[in-house]
């Protein structure tokens, strides 16, 4: 590499590092698999966050299906710019999005990188927003252990921590031991697991039904010795708000799906001063 590149890498990456600054604390959503709930996690544990008073970003760097503005009803919405940075979209009060979702001309685009080029664009994007100061910046990344999540956690550093979310069922799981085990090789510390799709209470009868069977997030925390912080049940209504732009813990503040949300907010805030 000759000298000039190697001096414009070193200043990005301090320019990662001015920007993030300001930041207390980072929440890293990773999932082994697509589909089980991350970015639903992602919104309604940075909204919940939010609720509770502290400063909340959320940050989509789903860079293939960035499905925030659609979970948050932001759809279109234009980005404002300071003199040299990105503004985030002030969602509620204390919470801040910003989504590479907002970038993309037309949410059918299929966008074509590849990893040295991922790595470039996340870096590029982090260091773009201008969030201010923040008690916690939620970050939604794409599943796997791939280059997004690992180029967002070496990006992050310190003061990063991983929020794990699995389904219960034996596939999402072996998957989920190797997001545990990369979180270890990078020496992320892992705030702990969500298992969601929890099974489902039937709304007419009240009969618990477990779909994908249940308890495997909790055996594997265990295993792992990482935290379990909750059980998210299959919840229709979750559905509903992520089709419809509300985040769930927002409308349905007393449900016992809330309060699932709810524990796992207090294990996080609970632990944030351990590492
Ligand atoms: P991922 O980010 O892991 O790809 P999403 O958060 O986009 O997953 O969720 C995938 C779909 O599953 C969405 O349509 C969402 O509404 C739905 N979903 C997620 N969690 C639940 C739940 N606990 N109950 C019902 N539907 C859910």
């Amino acid at each position: 590499m000759n000298e000039t590149v190697k001096t414009d890498h070193k200043d990005e990456e301090k320019a990662v590092e001015e920007r993030l600054a300001p930041i207390k604390h980072i929440l890293l959503v990773l999932s082994g698999k697509g589909g089980v709930g991350k970015s639903t996690v992602a919104v309604n544990v940075a909204t919940e966050l939010a609720r509770e008073g502290y400063r909340v970003g959320l940050l989509d760097i789903d860079i293939h299906g960035p499905s925030l503005p659609v979970m948050l009803g932001l759809e279109g919405t234009p980005i404002h710019y300071s003199e040299n940075a990105m503004l985030p979209v002030e969602f509620t009060i204390n919470l801040s999005v910003m989504s590479i979702g907002f970038l993309l001309k037309d949410r059918g685009d299929a966008v074509i990188w590849r990893g040295p080029m991922k790595y470039g664009v996340i870096k590029q994007f982090i260091s773009d927003v201008e969030w201010g100061e923040l008690d916690y910046l939620v970050v939604d990344s794409p599943p796997g252990t791939g280059d997004e999540p690992l180029s967002i956690a070496q990006l992050t550093g310190k003061k990063s921590r991983a929020l794990i979310v699995t389904t219960p069922q034996r596939v999402s799981i072996d998957d989920v031991r190797k997001s545990i085990n990369f979180c270890k090789k990078l020496e992320l510390p892992v705030a702990g697991i969500i298992e969601n799709m929890s099974g489902f209470v039937c709304p007419h009868c009240g009969e618990r039904v477990d779909i994908f069977d249940t308890g495997g997030g909790e055996k594997l925390a265990k295993e792992m010795n990482v935290p379990f912080l909750a059980r998210i049940p299959i919840e229709p209504g979750i559905v509903d708000a992520c089709d419809n732009g509300g985040p769930y813990v927002l409308t349905n503040g007393g449900s016992e799906t809330a309060k699932a949300f709810r524990t796992a907010i207090e294990f996080i805030l609970a632990s944030q001063d351990e590492k």
